[in-house]
């Protein structure tokens, strides 16, 4: 069975590995049975130590500040950079997308720290406050079946950041339009900037990406019983040699 560690600091750590206490049934308590069902075991994490008991690692959504800031209290940086710099396997949903990028940008994010390792600059809050957060579907090739199952991937954003840009090495998994986001807020449209750091002008933003060991979305698949996202990075696990005897790794979330 594949063993899931959970660094357990802050937000949605419970609902990527065990879901929620039992008055938030439905979709959390779906994606629990899910990751069962995948045959994955959560283990929490919350000392640098104990990241040497696992090899692979998901940093959930949750509030960024708030957990780079008890990460820092728990002297977690420096273990998880050494995580990534090792080339295991990391998936960062939303605030965890935040930390796992190399350049961070939007509301009150001077000073944050962050893990870094994926070449992207991404956009703290771009789709607006909290009430701004929204569903979606998503074209998502990476999670079609080769019997044809379907691409189509339903996305919960949460206060979502955005990727503006992204390296030569960042396989781009999906894309979101913005003239579908009709409340998208003026700020962060006017602050995003295409590849030729012309502001304004860009129509549509990152939301996906795949860089080496490095997984990243902005939505939140732990808050829905679509397996599909967990399944991915269990292949991912797989595909870099790590096998049966992988760990998953969670940061908190919101
Ligand atoms: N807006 C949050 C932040 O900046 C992320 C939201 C989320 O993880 N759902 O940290």
């Amino acid at each position: 069975m594949v063993l899931v560690g959970v660094l357990a600091l802050q937000g949605s750590f419970n609902e990527h590995i065990a879901g929620t206490p039992f008055f938030h049934i439905s979709m959390a308590y779906l994606s629990r049975i899910a990751l069962r069902r995948l045959g994955v075991k959560g283990v929490e994490i919350r000392k640098p130590e104990q990241l040497e008991n696992v090899t692979s690692l998901i940093i959930p959504g949750g509030e960024s500040t708030t957990m780079a800031k008890l990460a820092e209290y728990h002297n977690l940086f420096p273990a998880l950079r050494e995580f990534v710099k090792m080339g295991k396997p990391v998936w960062g949903t939303c605030a965890g997308l935040i930390f796992l990028a190399n350049k961070a940008t939007g509301q009150k994010i001077g000073g944050q720290e962050l893990v870094g390792g994926l070449d992207c600059t991404v956009h703290r809050n771009f789709f607006g406050s909290q009430i701004q957060s929204f569903e979606t579907e998503l074209s998502v090739p990476e999670l079609a079946s080769k019997e044809g199952g379907p691409e189509l991937y339903r996305g919960v954003f949460i206060r979502a950041p955005a990727i503006l840009d992204v390296g030569p090495d960042v396989q781009v998994l999906a894309d979101y339009p913005l003239s579908s986001n009709k409340e998208l807020d003026s700020i962060s449209v006017s602050e995003a900037q295409d590849q030729e750091g012309n502001t304004g002008s860009v129509k549509k933003v990152i939301v996906a990406v795949r860089q080496g060991n490095l997984l990243a979305t902005a939505f939140h698949p732990e808050l829905t019983a679509d397996t599909r996202w967990h399944s991915y990075f269990l292949k991912m696990i797989n595909d870099v040699g790590e096998g049966t005897s992988s760990s998953i790794v969670a940061v908190g979330a919101e």
